[in-house]
């Protein structure tokens, strides 16, 4: 088994990408056997598709690798690195953009739902980020992806070019990846609409728990959080379209490695006067100490770029041969 999966740096890192994404990560980490590895990069070539701000790239590059590194990502488990650093994902990316199909790609959601009306004046890179990230995955011949819901298309994408790649091409070189679907990753909802995505885009502070959040600031978010007036019931599923109400109860769930019901069962007809500080102290127990670890690395930032370029290296030491063998099957001279 080989896991690979990236994260896009367009932003700071919130309580939904640490429950649905890092934490997620992490344990498959650690579960990790014997000659299985797992890949984790810092998407900094996608976030070209989308940002502008050239020392805004590059700060949250290295913040988001030291929260990656202070959620637990471990360099001697796992690979860390950014993407940039590897340009065989590059090189990789112009070879299946001979592959893929216009057709393909148009009919990719995110494409439609991200530029929008405006497709005349959407970026090239908008459009052909889902071969990117074909190459993200193959260059390093994954086996396996994981992928929220947003993500299966795209994966499904990459084993279309994978597959078209390999019979246009008479080699056996692309293995094609599986989607690696965590039962325990929750969807975690805005704190301030339960309708809505908890999002690093959202422009409301006090819809999310950011990862660099303090202990005050946390306590004061969650305190505010939107709810009802309405106590717990002692079924989860008597929720029902309590939806900022279930998101709570999924966080604390989540924060605390059970299940939604149990959580119900021990609140059962309280409100939310008592089960929002009890929610926050449990939140600040879970991420003071990854802010405190966040912290510290920001204060050596040169470090946390040197331990991105160590991943890097051993990167491009499996990248490589793969890229080698697509330049050959293609005909390319190099
Ligand atoms: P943006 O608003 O820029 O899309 P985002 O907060 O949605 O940012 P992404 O970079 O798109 O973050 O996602 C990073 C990872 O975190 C993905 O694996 C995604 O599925 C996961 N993720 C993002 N938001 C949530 C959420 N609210 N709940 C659970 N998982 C999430
Ligand atoms: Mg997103």
């Amino acid at each position: 088994m080989r896991i690979v999966s990236g994260i896009q740096t367009t932003g700071n890192l919130h309580l939904g990408n640490y429950l649905g994404a890092i934490k997620q990560w992490v344990a498959m980490q650690d579960a990790l056997a014997p000659g299985e590895d797992a890949f984790f990069f810092l998407a900094d070539l996608h976030a070209l598709t989308v940002t502008l701000d050239p020392k805004l790239l590059a700060d949250t590059t290295i913040e988001m690798a030291a929260t990656l590194l202070a959620a637990g990502i471990d360099q001697d488990r796992a690979v860390l690195f950014n993407q940039a650093r590897v340009p065989e994902h590059s090189e990789l990316c112009w070879i299946l953009g001979g592959t893929a199909r216009m057709g393909w790609l148009n009919r990719m959601t995110q494409w439609k739902d991200k530029a929008g009306k405006n497709r005349e004046g959407a970026s090239v890179g908008l459009f052909t980020y889902p071969v990117l990230q074909a190459a993200d995955v193959l260059v390093y011949r994954a086996t396996h992806v994981p992928v929220g819901e947003d993500q299966k298309q795209h994966l499904e994408l990459a084993r279309d070019i994978a597959t078209k790649f390999n019979t246009d091409f008479e080699v056996d070189l692309f293995p094609l990846p599986a989607p690696l679907v965590s039962q325990a990753a929750p969807r975690i909802m805005s704190l301030r609409d339960g309708t809505a995505k908890m999002s690093k885009s959202d422009p409301s502070d006090m819809s999310r728990i950011n990862l660099i959040d303090a202990d005050d600031a946390i306590a004061q978010k969650f305190r505010k959080a939107r709810t009802d007036a309405e106590p717990l019931p002692d079924s989860f599923d008597a929720l029902g379209e309590r939806v900022e109400a279930r998101n709570l109860v999924t966080v604390y769930a989540a924060l605390a490695d059970r299940s939604p019901q149990s959580v119900v069962e021990e609140f059962a007809g309280q409100g939310f006067g008592s089960f929002k500080p009890a929610l926050a102290d449990l939140a600040i127990a879970v991420l003071g100490p990854i802010r405190e670890r966040l912290v510290r690395l920001l204060d050596d930032r040169t470090m946390v770029g040197a331990e991105l370029a160590k991943g890097a290296a051993k990167a491009r030491a499996v990248a490589a041969p793969t890229l080698r063998a697509a330049q050959e099957a293609v005909g390319l001279q190099v």
